[in-house]
């Protein structure tokens, strides 16, 4: 029931729009007609953005800004800056050095020792390990300060 109640609407609509297009047909007739300077006058504006779109993409075409497949294909990815001056090896975006370890300097919560932060997980294990099988060496150094 609905549904043909929905069929009906939908031919009362295809109607409608039917006789809607032929009204704007019998308007476009008449040259001088109101309808028909208004798609002039729209026709001459969308002929005037196509031109100005087919020339941008023709410019863009020879001076190689185009991508050759289209605006789908991937940006290139960022490039690092340039490395400082006076500086070697592999740099982050900023153009900065870092070594592979990291250098700072990190008291070990176990015994009181100083490790590197990049040799500190090592560091650990073997502390802790030396905790647990000889229950002397670490904590007998901490007691005394070292
Ligand atoms: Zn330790």
């Amino acid at each position: 029931m609905s549904k043909k109640a929905a069929t009906v609407t939908e031919d009362e609509l295809l109607q409608r729009r039917i006789s809607h297009a032929q009204w704007l047909a019998g308007m476009l007739q008449d040259p001088t007609s109101t309808a028909s300077l208004t798609v002039a006058a729209y026709a001459d504006l969308l002929d005037e953005l196509l031109q100005d779109v087919a020339v941008e993409a023709h410019r863009e075409h020879r001076t190689g800004l185009l991508a050759p497949h289209g605006p789908q294909q991937q940006q290139p990815r960022p490039q690092p800056l340039a490395p400082l001056p006076g500086v070697k090896g592999a740099t982050d975006v900023f153009g900065q050095v870092h070594p592979g370890t990291a250098t700072d300097i990190v008291t070990c919560m176990h015994c009181g020792r100083k490790a590197q932060a990049g040799k500190f997980a090592y560091h650990l294990e073997k502390c802790l390990a030396r905790g647990r099988g000889a229950a002397g060496g670490a904590r007998t150094s901490r007691r005394a300060g070292v």
